[in-house]
């Protein structure tokens, strides 16, 4: 859900290398900074057209040198699709076992980098969308930085809702990051914050030009990095290549509400949100996966009810017409339906969304609500 002033800036034309649509660009980056704790001198926001998963191709790219190791808590869908994105850029990947249900142990993390100095990163889901559980980054990611080791976030669906301090984890390489999420704008652009000293020290690294932050980095500071090839059209905060200007309008106006609504007050938002959600559904004799003190305030999965007339998609096309739309696939061991807390909604919209769930499952003739959580 995005607010009405933020899809209303999608319906003029821009042009991307225009003066006035290069100062939203630009202001883009500049204000994104300050949500990661970055400082102009120190760290860059590097923007990259596209979704969640090429930010996060790209920062394991730059970063990490082909063929060396890294070490992902495998903690639900988003932490497998990051071992296959980086496994397919020829990076090695050492998984370590999450428990379902479970918090990321800090203790196995130590235990798994001492094991092996050859592993050089840690990388890690802050808020994983597969269960809805927050694994503590900042700890962590401070262990991993004790050991000498540095550090990838994936923090898509965190970022602007959970804390994140770039500034006091000189360990983080990366934290990556989309338009679409908790900002509350639209899909198509994504980002990653890095320390400028770490860029100008992996270039080469990539293997492909589309996903170099190097390369981002270039062009958007006018070649000035030591080290960095020049390139005769770059100049001070212009684009790359072309990029999605409707979305960088819509997100230049979701940043005003972000700064006018702040961090906390909009985390807060969420985990009422969520509060509604969690008790509205336990209320309808639903079994929610994670039990209240492991529920994260980002998405909710909710276990699919043990009755025969269960059906995915016929739950979403009910709660559809009743104005609610949640995705219609599964993404937990077991099957559940999941609901975002994000986005521009109120308590009173996950009130409505819990009585639009209630009558879905009457109308689905389904009796037994309780389900077996993943
Ligand atoms: C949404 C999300 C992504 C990125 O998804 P895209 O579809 O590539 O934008 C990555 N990680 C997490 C944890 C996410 O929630």
């Amino acid at each position: 859900m995005t607010h009405p002033s933020v899809r209303a800036a999608m319906v003029e034309d821009y042009a991307p290398w225009d003066n006035d649509f290069r100062a939203v660009y630009a202001g883009v980056f500049r204000r994104l900074l300050p949500i990661a704790g970055g400082t102009p001198d120190r760290h860059a926001v590097l923007p990259l057209q596209g979704c969640g998963h090429f930010a996060m191709e790209a920062a394991v790219r730059t970063f990490v040198r082909p063929g060396d190791k890294l070490l992902l808590p495998m903690t639900g869908a988003y932490a497998d699709r990051l071992a296959r994105l980086a496994e397919e850029a020829g990076r090695t990947i050492v998984r370590l076992p999450v428990p379902a249900g479970t918090r990321t142990d800090v203790e196995a993390v130590i235990a798994a980098l001492e094991a092996d100095p050859s592993i050089g990163h840690l990388a890690l889901v802050y808020s994983e969308t597969g269960s809805g559980l927050i694994h503590d980054v900042p700890v962590l990611a401070a262990a991993a930085g004790s050991l000498g080791r540095r550090v990838l976030v994936d923090a898509v669906s965190a970022f602007g809702a959970l804390p994140f301090d770039i500034s006091k984890l000189d360990m983080v390489d990366a934290i990556s990051f989309t338009s679409n999420k908790a900002l509350e704008a639209l899909p198509g652009m994504s980002f990653t914050v890095s320390p400028i000293e770490r860029l100008d020290a992996c270039h080469g690294n990539a293997g492909s030009w589309s996903f170099d932050l190097c390369d981002v980095w270039d062009h958007q500071s006018g070649g000035a990095t030591p080290g960095a090839r020049r390139n005769a059209r770059s100049t001070p905060g212009a684009a790359r290549f072309t990029p999605p200007a409707q979305v960088v309008a819509a997100l230049a106006v979701a940043l005003d509400r972000y700064e006018a609504e702040g961090r906390v007050a909009r985390l807060a938002r969420y985990t009422e949100n969520k509060r509604v959600l969690y008790e509205g559904v336990k209320a309808l004799g639903l079994t929610p996966c994670l039990p209240e003190h492991l529920q994260g305030p980002i998405i909710v999965n909710v276990a699919a009810p043990n009755d025969p007339a269960w059906d995915l998609q016929r739950f979403v096309d009910a709660l559809k017409t009743r104005g609610f739309v949640i995705s219609n696939f599964y993404n937990t061991p077991e099957p559940s339906f999941r609901v975002g807390c994000i986005g521009a909604i109120t308590p009173e919209d996950m009130a409505e969304a819990v009585r639009a769930i209630d009558e879905a499952l009457s109308e689905m003739g389904i009796r037994e609500r309780a389900g077996t959580p993943s």
